[in-house]
Parts: structure tokens; sequence; C-alpha cells
């Protein structure tokens, strides 16, 4: 399972399992941005229908919000999936001090989603889990959100949990995707 948090689109991965349901790709972006692919529409085709999870994402896009995008996608997509590998497309080009990514996010954001995909990954098993840096393009945004990363790494406090608070921007999101996804009952119920 390949989750994309990079504001830009992975089209290379994606193309790469499009028809494919060994691999789940999962990513989040501005589809105002270079490769400008990614549509909620783009779920997989033939065998792969339904692994391939995109939700593109607006520019005022707060810290709440994205923690409650990842909550309510991924926690079925992982129970369901159970994937053997997860790997995280670590690209920091979302912080708000980004010049290429224009987002709002800040560093906290990076550490909550660590923190969320290392609690989900204790309930499927516990498998690998890869973080390969990719984008970033502000010095300071990019030590700053790593530096959040590893703090994480260092000390989990899984027990802890995510705030639980659903933001009016991120359920928007969420049913969004879910809608489109429904039909493919990946990890949708229908
Ligand atoms: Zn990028």
């Amino acid at each position: 399972m390949i989750i994309d948090w990079d504001i830009h689109h992975g089209n290379g991965i994606q193309d790469l399992f499009y028809r494919e349901k060994k691999v789940l790709y999962f990513s989040t972006h501005d589809m105002l941005l270079y490769p400008y692919t990614g549509n909620l529409e783009e779920t997989g085709k033939g065998w792969g229908a339904g692994y391939t999870i995109n939700i593109p994402l607006p520019r005022d896009l707060h810290d709440a919000d994205i923690l409650h995008v990842y909550r309510e996608v991924l926690t079925p997509v992982i129970q369901r999936y159970v994937p053997d590998l997860i790997m995280i497309v670590a690209g920091f080009d979302a912080h708000h001090e980004d010049p290429i990514g224009r987002m709002k996010l800040t560093e906290s954001a990076f550490a909550d989603l660590t923190r969320l995909l290392l609690h989900l990954r204790t309930a499927v098993n516990d498998p690998p889990i890869l973080f390969a840096l990719e984008g970033g393009y502000s010095d300071r945004g990019l030590v700053r959100s790593v530096r959040s990363v590893f703090k994480v790494f260092a000390s989990p406090d899984l027990s802890g949990k995510n705030v639980n608070s659903e933001t009016s921007a991120g359920a928007r999101l969420v049913a969004d995707a879910r809608q489109i996804h429904a039909p493919c009952r990946v990890w949708v119920d229908t």
C-alpha cells in the first residue's frame, strides 16, 4: 500500500498500478500543480477498480482538515486491505512555507499523520512501514517537517491517538470520496 502526502499527484505510481489490486495507491494533492492529474474519479480500472484513491485538496486546508481526511478514509482502507507493506511518499511541500505547494499545513500536520499511520498499522499486525523523502522546497519548512516526523518515530505515543474532531472541510472531502468509491466496494460500506 502506498500513501502519498506529497502535494503533487504521483501520476507515475498511479499509472504503474492503475489496473492492479496488489498495490493500493492513496494520494492527496493539489490538482492545480503539475502533473494536473488525480481526480476523485480516477479510481483504478479492471482488477484495480477501487484500488486507487485520489483526494484533490483545496488550498485553504488546515492541519485538522487533512488529519480528518486521513483518519476517516485510511482507517477502513487499512483495516480491509491489511497491507503487507506500507510505503509513505513523504513529500513536505504542503507545508505553509513551501513556495511551490502554497498550502496552509504546519509541521504538526505531518506529525499527526505519522502518528495516525503508526497507530493504524498496529491494528493490522504491524507490517513494515517505509517513509521515502520526496518534495519540500522551503529549507526551513522541510527541516521542521522532517524533524516533527522523527519526533513521532522516537516517541510514538500511539495510545494517545489523534484528536477526534471532525472538520467541515475534511468531512466534505471524505463524503465525496465515499460517494465516488461506493460502487467499487473496496473500502466503502454500501
Ligand atoms: Zn511534490
